[in-house]
This record gives structure tokens, sequence and C-alpha cells, in this order.
């Protein structure tokens, strides 16, 4: 018995989220497996199953399974459909393991990773991501992720080749600093990306979807693009100045060059003023431009500040103060 306790002590828990939105034919399976995973690790775990506002039979599946599996799966019940971001956050919320894996509900990624992921988690790393090989998705998901890898490593600084796969672990107080973000819209490894101090990637399997198709129409994915955008940065809008200032920069220009052709080739040349005219409308617009540019700017901050992000988490606390509290 003492041998067991020390055992639990030493050993972290883990705490898997997993999104469901209608998928009735892949639960099964995935529940058996994850269960099979988890317990490979051998650590203290709990499996929350989040359902995203169904219309099919996940979300009485899922009731069931946390009957059935006490203890060892909780099912959280959304009343409507958030979106797979909002969905991981709210299980984020009921997580209490020290160590928290998100992985997809359609089997896309083997539950068997978990092990794996937890292995990588204690060997030092706050936040471990992953790379999907070989990836089972079409062409123009695989170039719009490319595109979205690229400005994220930008804008996080963070080297991470896939941004979009969800198999991912993270430590306790990552997952509490990405809670104490209010905001609405997020996306969830680069918020994770930006409170972390060491991270790295595996390689895990990727499967074809087995069962259902995917959640994500065209509109969800521009939707999420755009989530993604904002959350990243305020640059667009900094864009506006900088479209302006080109494009009345040219107007300048072409009214210099207007001008001095004027007075080398005589007004017949310049169509009577048409072009000039041209010339003080790009000044114009260019100004215009600089004028939202500048709306935008301070549109950013109040963006800014009403997202209210904490500005700093210290992680650790080392010493004690001798002032008394
Ligand atoms: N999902 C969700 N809410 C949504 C859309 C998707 O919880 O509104 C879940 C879905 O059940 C799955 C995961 O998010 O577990 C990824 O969705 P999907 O496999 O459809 O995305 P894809 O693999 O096509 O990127
Ligand atoms: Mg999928």
């Amino acid at each position: 018995m003492r041998m067991q306790e020390t055992h639990m002590n030493t050993n972290p828990s883990v705490t898997v989220v997993i999104p469901v939105f209608n998928e009735e034919g892949a639960l099964p399976e995935l529940i058996r497996r994850s269960l099979a995973a988890c317990e490979k690790t051998e650590c203290l775990y709990e499996i929350l199953l989040v359902d995203d506002g169904s219309s099919d039979r996940s979300r009485q599946m899922i009731a069931e399974a946390a009957e059935t599996y006490y203890g060892k799966i909780v099912g959280v019940l959304l009343n409507r459909n958030y979106g797979q971001h909002a969905a991981v956050m709210a299980g984020f919320g009921h997580a209490r393991g020290d160590i928290v894996v998100t992985l997809d509900a359609d089997l896309q990624n083997p539950p068997e990773e978990i092990p794996n992921l937890v292995t990588s988690i204690l060997a030092g790393y706050d936040v471990v991501g992953t790379v999907r090989v070989p990836r089972q998705d079409s062409a123009f998901r695989k170039i719009g992720s490319w595109v979205v890898n690229r400005f994220a490593q930008r804008s996080t600084g963070v080297i991470m080749h896939d941004y979009g796969c969800m198999l991912r672990a993270y430590r306790k107080h990552i997952v509490q600093a990405m809670l104490d973000c209010h905001e609405r819209s997020t996306f969830i490894p680069i918020l994770a990306n930006s409170f972390a101090r060491h991270t790295t990637e595996i390689e895990v399997h990727h499967e074809k979807r087995p069962v259902g198709d995917s959640k994500y129409g065209l509109w969800k994915l521009i939707n999420l693009q755009f989530d993604l955008l904002t959350s990243m940065t305020t640059f667009p809008l900094r864009l506006l100045s900088v479209v302006g200032a080109i494009i009345s920069f040219f107007g300048v220009g072409f009214g210099i060059f207007l001008l001095i052709s004027r007075l080398i080739m005589g007004s017949d040349w310049a169509a009577e003023g048409v072009f000039t005219l041209f010339a003080v409308l790009f000044i114009f617009i260019g100004a215009q431009f600089i004028g939202m540019g500048i709306l935008g700017e301070y549109i950013g901050r109040i963006y800014h500040d009403v997202r209210a992000r904490p500005r700093f988490f210290v992680e650790t606390l080392a010493g004690q103060s001798r002032i008394a509290q």
C-alpha cells in the first residue's frame, strides 16, 4: 500500500481533453483506445470528453461512458456548438492533471501517441507539439496550413512546424495561463506557445478520417484563420497606414513628374490637367488611408486592453521573504 502511495505521488497526473462534435461513429473506438493508451502511461489520469453541442448520439454516448468508466472519463457537455477551440478551453477549465493532452475525436490523431507526449513533457518541456507524418489531408488544407505555420512562426518566435495539429501536450501552468486569457477568440497552439519557455516537437502518425466528414467547412476555416490572425497581431491595422503612405507618396511623385513634364513639353501634353487630377486624387486617397490607419492604431490599443491578457506569469517563486505577511 505504501509503495503504491509513493508511486502515485511521484508520477504526475494526466488529463486528456477531447472536443467532440457529431462523432458518434468514432466515439466507441476513441474511448477504448484512449483508455488503453492512458493505462500505458502508468499515471493517474482522466479523460475529458467535451461535447460541443452535437446533434447526433455523441452527447448521450459521452454521458454513458462517464457512468461506465466513472472516475476515468468525465463528460463536459456544452449547451450548443461553440467551435473546437472554445470546446477545448471548456475542457481546460475542468482539467485537474499536471499534464494536459489535447486530441481530436475523429481518430486522425492516434490516441496511442499519448504516452509519447507525456514522456516528452517529463523530459522537461512546457509544450510538446507534433508534426503529422504523413499528413492525410487535402492539398488545399496543406497549403493553407503551410501559410499559417509561416505566420505563426514569425509572430510567436517559436519554431514549430505544425500549428494545425491539436494532438499536443501542455504543462498545467501553461493551461492555467491560457485560462487567464479572457478573450473570446482563441487559437490554442499559438496562445500556448506565447507562454511557453521550453517547447519541442515530436513526429506522430496521421490517419485518414475513418468515419464522418471534416467538421470544418470553408466558412469555418476562414473564421478560424481570422481568429488566428487577430489573436496573433494587430499588424493589418497598421498596414492601412503603410498602404496610405505608399499611395500618397506615389501621388506626390506623379504630381512632380507632371509639373516638370508640363513645363518642358507644354500644356497640350498634360491633357488639360486630367492627369493632375489623378495625382491630387491619389494624394487624397492616401491621406484617407493614413487616417484610417491612425484610427486603426487606436482600435488596436483598445483591442489589446479589452482583451486584457495578463502581462506576465510567475511560474515559480524561489525562496521566502523574512517579512511577515
Ligand atoms: N470539433 C468541435 N467543434 C466544432 C468542429 C470540430 O468540437 O465546431 C471537433 C471535432 O469533433 C474533432 C476536432 O474538433 O474532434 C477536429 O475536427 P475535424 O476532424 O472535423 O477537423 P479537421 O481534422 O478536418 O481539421
Ligand atoms: Mg480531423
